[in-house]
C-alpha cells in the first residue's frame, strides 16, 4: 500500500516540470505587472530641470534635506505637474547657462529671460513667463548714484544672461562681471563699481549677511526680468516647451503671490562663522580679555597665597618655637647674609652652653628649664645690633654671632647678659647657681671668603669644651691671637669717624729737596693720629687695620680734601707748592671713580693739577694691574702727575716699568739697603738710576738718612730725595714756616 508505481513517480516529474516553467514565467512577469501598476498610480512622465543652487530664494539648497527648493522651484514644479510631468530638479555644474544647454542630461533649463545660442551653437526655444522677478540695484551706504551714461554696475558670472539684457536696455552702462557675491561687494567697497545688480529676492537673502549691513538698495527698481524654461531648440524641446506654455497657463497669480510670500518672509540666511565674527568679535574679545584677566588675577592670587604660605614655613622652620629666637637654619643664612654685606666688620661666634641644665630640669622641673632659656634667649637678643644675631641651637646651647667691640663690651655681655642668667634662679630665691660655659671664635679673613657656620660654631664648641672640662663656668677663645688682633681692629675702626670729627687726624709735611740747588721742590704728606689713651701714632699703627677695615678711604679723603685747603691757603699768599698724597690700594676700586674725586677736589680749592702729585705704591700695580693702569690713565688725563712709590719694594719692578704709565718714580732706599751687602746695593741702585733716565722718567728717592747717602746718589744722577737727613715730617705750621 505504501509503495510507489513507476507512472505515479512519471506524473510526478512532470508536474515538477510544469512548476519550474511556471513560476520562471511568473517572475518574469512581476516586474511588467508592478510597472503597470506604478504607473497607473503616477501617470506623469519625469522631467529633468536643472537650475542654479546659489540663488536663495529662488533656487538654493536645503540644509536640512539637500533638495532643491525655492520660490523657482516650488512655481516650476506646479507649472509641470499641471502639465502633466513630474519635475526633478539637478544643480547645473556648467560655469552658464549658455554652457548648460549643451549638457542633454537636462529635458529644461531655469531660468531663461529669452532664447538664446548655446556655447555649443544650439539654438533654444523658451516657454511663455513662469514669474516676474524684479531686478535691483545695491551701493555702498547711501551713496548718490552717477547718472546712467557712466554707470558701472558688478553682476555675478552666473547672470550673464540678465548681464545681454541690461545691456540691450542700456547700452551706456559699464558691466563688469565676478565669480562670486564676495568679489561683487569688494569690487562695490573699493569703488571699482557703483552699485551692483541682481534679483530682488535674492537681494533681501543676501542683505541678511551682517558685514554687508553697509550695502543700501536703491528703492527704484530698475527693471523686471522674466523668468521662463529653456529648451534646446529640437523636436523633444518643442514638445516639452509646448506642454509646459499649457501648465504655465494655468497658475494662477495668487499662487505665484503665495510662494514668493512664503520664501521671502522667511529667515533664510544662516549666519557662518565669519558672520558671527563680525557680529560678535567685539563682544568675543572683551569676554575673551575678560577671562584672560581673570585667570591672570587667579594665578597670581594662587601663587601669592603659596608664597605666604611658603613664607610662613619658612618662618617657622627658620625659628625656635620655644624662645623665638633664629633656629640653626635660620641662624646659618642670616650669617651667611650678614658676612657678605659686612666684609669689613670683625666678628666673633659664641656657643654657649649652660652646664647644670640637666640638673635645673631635674631639680626645678621642666617649666622651669623653659623659662630660663626663655630669659636667657630674650637678655641676649636685647643687646644684639641690627648686624649681630643669634640661634638656638637645640636644647641649652646658643649661637651668638656678635661685632667684636673690645674688653669693654666683652665685659658688658658678661654682666648685662650671663651674669643675670647664671642669677635666674638666685633672684628668685631658689638655691641654684646656673652655669654658662661660653666658647669664642673670632672670625678671620678666610670664613668671610668662604662662609662655613658650622665649622666656625665646631672650633667655638673645642674652645667651650676647654672650659666645661677645666672650670666651672666662663668662656674661653679659640684663637685669642685673632682676637687681640680683631680687638685693635676694632679699636681703631670704632674710633676713628670721632678722630676725624674732632681733628685728631693731622696732616704732617714732610718736605722734599733738590740736593744741587738745596732748594725745597715739594713735600708728601703723611698723617699723624694723636689719639686720646694712646698719645701719637705713626701710620703704621693704623693704615693697614683700616684698609683691612676698610675704613682707609675714609681718612684719605679727608686728608687729601686737607691737602687742598692747605695749597690754596699757599696759592692765596702767593706760594705755588707741590705735594705728593697717598693712595691706598684699597681706594682704587670698580665702583670709585677717583680720578673724577681728585679732579671735582681740585675744581673746589680752584688749584692746578699738577700741583697734587698722586703717589700709588708700587706693589698695588702688581695686585691689579689692568684698573691702576687705567685709573693712572685717567688721573694723567686730568693732568696730575702720578707717581710709583716705594720702587724697589716689589718683585716686578722691572717689568712694572714697561707697564705702567707713571711721570715719577719713587725710589726707596731703604728695601735697597737695609739687608745684604752694602757695596752690592749702592750697584743696583747705581743701575735702577740710570736706567730711570734712560727711560726719560723723572724720580726721586726717599729714606735718605745720611750725607753718604745723599752723595751717592747725586753722582749716579739722582737729585731730588726725601728723608730724615733733610727734614722729618713735620705738622703744617712747621714746614711754612721752612
Ligand atoms: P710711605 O708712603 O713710604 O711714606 C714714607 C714713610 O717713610 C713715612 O712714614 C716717613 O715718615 C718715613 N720716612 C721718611 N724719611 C725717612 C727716613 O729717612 N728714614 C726712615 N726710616 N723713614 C723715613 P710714615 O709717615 O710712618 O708712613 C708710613 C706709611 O704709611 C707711608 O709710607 C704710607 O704708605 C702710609 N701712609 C702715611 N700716610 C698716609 C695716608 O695719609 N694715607 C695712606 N693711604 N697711607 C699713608
Ligand atoms: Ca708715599
Ligand atoms: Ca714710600
Amino acid at each position: 500500500m505504501l509503495g510507489y508505481t513507476s507512472s505515479s513517480i512519471m506524473n510526478f516529474r512532470k508536474f515538477k516540470r510544469f512548476l519550474i516553467v511556471f513560476l520562471c514565467v511568473f517572475l518574469m512577469l512581476i516586474p511588467a505587472f508592478s510597472s503597470k501598476a506604478a504607473t497607473e498610480d503616477n501617470p506623469d512622465e519625469v522631467l529633468t530641470v536643472g537650475v542654479p543652487a546659489d540663488r536663495c530664494p529662488i533656487f538654493y539648497e536645503d540644509a536640512d534635506t539637500g533638495e532643491i527648493v525655492g520660490i523657482g522651484v516650488d512655481l516650476m514644479r506646479s507649472a509641470a505637474k499641471n502639465a502633466g510631468y513630474n519635475a526633478t530638479f539637478k544643480t547645473i555644474e556648467e560655469a552658464t547657462l549658455k554652457d548648460a544647454l549643451d549638457n542633454p542630461a537636462y529635458d529644461v533649463i531655469l531660468p531663461f529671460g529669452s532664447a538664446i545660442t548655446s556655447t555649443g551653437g544650439q539654438a533654444s526655444i523658451v516657454s511663455e513667463n513662469l514669474f516676474q522677478t524684479p531686478f535691483t540695484l545695491v551701493t555702498e551706504g547711501h551713496h548718490d548714484m552717477p547718472p546712467i551714461n557712466v554707470l558701472k554696475i558688478g553682476m555675478l558670472h552666473s547672470l550673464s544672461g540678465g548681464a545681454d539684457t541690461v545691456h540691450q536696455l542700456y547700452p551706456e552702462i559699464q558691466i563688469t562681471m565676478y565669480d562670486t557675491m564676495q568679489d561683487c561687494v569688494q569690487a562695490l567697497r573699493s569703488d571699482e563699481v557703483n552699485a551692483l545688480l541682481h534679483n530682488s529676492y535674492v537681494w533681501s537673502y543676501v542683505l541678511q549677511k551682517p558685514s554687508y549691513s553697509d550695502l543700501t538698495v536703491q528703492p527704484s527698481s530698475m527693471f523686471s526680468m522674466d523668468f521662463r524654461v529653456g529648451a534646446a531648440d529640437t523636436e523633444k524641446g518643442r514638445d516639452i516647451i509646448q506642454r509646459l506654455n499649457g501648465g504655465i497657463a494655468s497658475l494662477t497669480d495668487t499662487e505665484r503671490q503665495a510662494v514668493i510670500l512664503d520664501y521671502t518672509s522667511r529667515r533664510l540666511y544662516r549666519m557662518d562663522f565669519g558672520d558671527f565674527l563680525y557680529k560678535y568679535g567685539v563682544f568675543i574679545l572683551l569676554i575673551l580679555l575678560l577671562f584672560v584677566a581673570l585667570i591672570i588675577i587667579g594665578v597670581q592670587r594662587v601663587y601669592s597665597i603659596r608664597k605666604k604660605n611658603e613664607e610662613k614655613l619658612q618662618q617657622m622652620i627658620d625659628h625656635d618655637p620655644l624662645t623665638g629666637v633664629l633656629s640653626m637654619r635660620g641662624f646659618r643664612k642670616r650669617v651667611v647674609e650678614l658676612l657678605s654685606t659686612h666684609p669689613d666688620t670683625p666678628y666673633l661666634l659664641a656657643y654657649v652652653n649652660i652646664k647644670n641644665f640637666k640638673y635645673i630640669n631635674d631639680s626645678l622641673g621642666w617649666d622651669a628649664g623653659d623659662d630660663l632659656l626663655c630669659f636667657w634667649a630674650d637678655k641676649t637678643r636685647k643687646t644684639l645690633s641690627d648686624q649681630e644675631t643669634m640661634c638656638r641651637i637645640n636644647a641649652d646651647r646658643f649661637a651668638v654671632l656678635r661685632c667684636v667691640g673690645g674688653e669693654e663690651k666683652l665685659r658688658f655681655d658678661d654682666h648685662e647678659v650671663v651674669d643675670s642668667v647664671r642669677n635666674y634662679f638666685l633672684d628668685q630665691g631658689k638655691e641654684t647657681r646656673v652655669q654658662i660655659c661660653g666658647g669664642l671664635y673670632v672670625l678671620t679673613p678666610e670664613d668671610y671668603r668662604d662662609v662655613n657656620v658650622d665649622h666656625m660654631l665646631d672650633l667655638a664648641r673645642v674652645a667651650e669644651k676647654k672650659v666645661r672640662e677645666m672650670r666651672s663656668d666662663g668662656y674661653e677663645f679659640y684663637n685669642p691671637q685673632q682676637w687681640e688682633k680683631g680687638k685693635h681692629i676694632a679699636e681703631v675702626t670704632n674710633l676713628l669717624p670721632a678722630a676725624l670729627e674732632a681733628g685728631d687726624i693731622q696732616v704732617w709735611y714732610q718736605p722734599q729737596v733738590d740736593y744741587e740747588t738745596g732748594k725745597i721742590t715739594g713735600a708728601e704728606a703723611l698723617c699723624r693720629w694723636d689719639h686720646k689713651k694712646l698719645g701719637w701714632l705713626q701710620p703704621t699703627d693704623f693704615i693697614s687695620t683700616l684698609e683691612e677695615s676698610g675704613l682707609i678711604f675714609d681718612l684719605d679723603k679727608y686728608v687729601w680734601d686737607k691737602v687742598c685747603q692747605d695749597l690754596h691757603r699757599w696759592n692765596e699768599q702767593g706760594h705755588r707748592r707741590f705735594i705728593s698724597v697717598n693712595v691706598s690700594r684699597c681706594d682704587i676700586r670698580e665702583d670709585r671713580d677717583i680720578p673724577k674725586h681728585f679732579h671735582d677736589l681740585i675744581k673746589q680749592y680752584d688749584l692746578d693739577p699738577e700741583q697734587l702729585r698722586i703717589e700709588i705704591t708700587e706693589t698695588a700695580y702688581a695686585e691689579n694691574s689692568a684698573l691702576l693702569i687705567r685709573t693712572t690713565e685717567q688721573l694723567r688725563e686730568y693732568g696730575f702727575q702720578v707717581e710709583m712709590d716705594d720702587f724697589g719694594s716689589g718683585y716686578s719692578s722691572l717689568h712694572m716699568l714697561k707697564e705702567v704709565p707713571v711721570d715719577r718714580i719713587k725710589l726707596d732706599l731703604r728695601f735697597l739697603t737695609d739687608a745684604g751687602d752694602p757695596e752690592r746695593g749702592r750697584i743696583i741702585i747705581g743701575y735702577m738710576i740710570r736706567m730711570i733716565r734712560s727711560l726719560g722718567m723723572q724720580m726721586i728717592t726717599e729714606g735718605v738718612e745720611t750725607k753718604e747717602q745723599a752723595d751717592f746718589l747725586f753722582s749716579q744722577g739722582s737729585t731730588e730725595m726725601q728723608g730724615y737727613y733733610f727734614h722729618r715730617p713735620m705738622p703744617v705750621q712747621d714746614y711754612e714756616q721752612l
